[in-house]
């Protein structure tokens, strides 16, 4: 309870962290987490240094146990998407390295089942079973929008063409107006329609290749959920969306590594990054100016970032040793936020 009220005062930004475990046939089982505290505390270990020096401490609002499910994660959230049908906007959005679990977190594994569904799948079911006990009161439309961000262009993971045509950006919407009109819309009324929208969402996202990860994804994906709600007796309406992103990986490159089309993806994510960070330390610090402009992506989550807006960042963490520099480049990235 305290801690909720903690949370509320500190205003209107989360951030989670969470460790993904030691993946089945790793032989690797050193980890870079040393101690991971009841309230948020996370003590990162260098192993090339020895003592004090080689330890680093940093809290966040909540930091999870590698052992914890899906199911753990998303009752920490259900109240954030319960906030969605009180006319609350609100954006979560998964940060951290390729490889580090982003995509399990917001999706689910490939071939999820419904025990390891993401925030995606577990959010949008709780939108229906939510409006429909409200549903003597009120009536709920929920529309989904599906997009990507790759290089500085917006694309539609839905339309029927294939993503492939590149969508504007409206520059200043209105808190519940839309940020890419032109991107369609899809009315969904229950669970097996989103997990056809994702499907055909997921096969139409831009994949590249890096040496970490064949499949790692090189764009940022962002899921629309609208929700219009109807007042029966009074007829007052009211609208609200929910933004849910799994960012592109955060992992530098080595530009001595990379050249041509990978350094120009590379050159992108990293301003979008750290754009989305800005905006982020702008709202923490209660800044009067926030940094919206300087980026697709923050442009695209504009209305969900900020005002009345409720922020949650997903930190994720690869456990290996080999990732130490990688792991904390990603957790002062989140510090700032927070
Ligand atoms: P990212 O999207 O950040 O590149 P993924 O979500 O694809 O990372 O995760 C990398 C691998 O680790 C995948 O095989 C994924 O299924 C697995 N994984 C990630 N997080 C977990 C977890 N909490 N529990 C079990 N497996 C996980
Ligand atoms: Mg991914």
């Amino acid at each position: 309870k305290l801690h909720n009220e903690v949370q509320e005062l500190k205003g209107n930004i989360r951030v989670y962290c969470r460790i993904r475990p030691f993946l089945r046939g790793q032989k690797e089982k050193q980890s870079v987490v040393e101690y991971i505290g009841e309230n948020g505390e996370l003590i990162i270990v260098n192993p090339s240094k020895q003592g004090k020096e080689g330890r680093r401490s940093f809290k966040f609002n909540k930091v999870y146990n590698p052992a914890a499910t899906q199911a753990d994660v998303y009752s920490d959230i259900q109240p954030l998407i319960q906030s969605v049908l009180d006319g609350y906007n609100v954006c979560i959005f998964a940060y951290g390295q390729t490889g580090s679990g982003k995509t399990y977190t917001m999706t689910g594994p490939d071939k999820a089942t419904e025990e390891n569904w993401g925030v995606n799948y577990r959010a949008l079911n709780d939108i229906f079973r939510i409006s429909q006990t409200r549903v003597n009161t009120f009536t709920f439309e929920i529309t989904v929008q599906m997009m990507e961000i790759y290089n500085e262009q917006v694309r539609d993971l839905l339309s029927s063409d294939g993503s492939a045509r590149k969508l504007g950006i409206v520059s200043t919407p209105q808190p519940n107006g839309l940020a890419v009109p032109e991107a369609s819309m899809h009315t969904v009324n229950k669970t097996s329609d989103v997990l056809n929208l994702m499907d055909i969402g997921l096969r139409n996202r831009h994949r590249g290749s890096t040496a970490m990860n064949e499949r790692s994804s090189r764009s940022h994906s962002v899921v629309t959920i609208h929700v219009r709600g109807m007042d029966i007796k009074s007829g007052s309406s009211m609208r609200s969306s929910l933004h849910l992103v799994d960012l592109a990986g955060s992992e530098r490159v080595d530009r001595s590594e990379v050249t041509g089309d990978r350094l120009k993806e590379a050159q992108h994510i990293n301003k979008s990054l750290s754009a989305l960070g800005d905006v982020i330390y702008a709202l923490a610090q209660k800044n009067a100016h926030v940094p919206y402009r300087n980026s697709k992506l923050t442009q695209v989550l504009q209305t969900s970032l900020g005002g009345q807006a409720k922020t949650l960042m997903f930190v994720q963490l690869n456990p290996e040793v080999g990732s130490h520099s990688e792991t904390t480049s990603t957790l002062k990235f989140a510090e700032r936020a927070s």
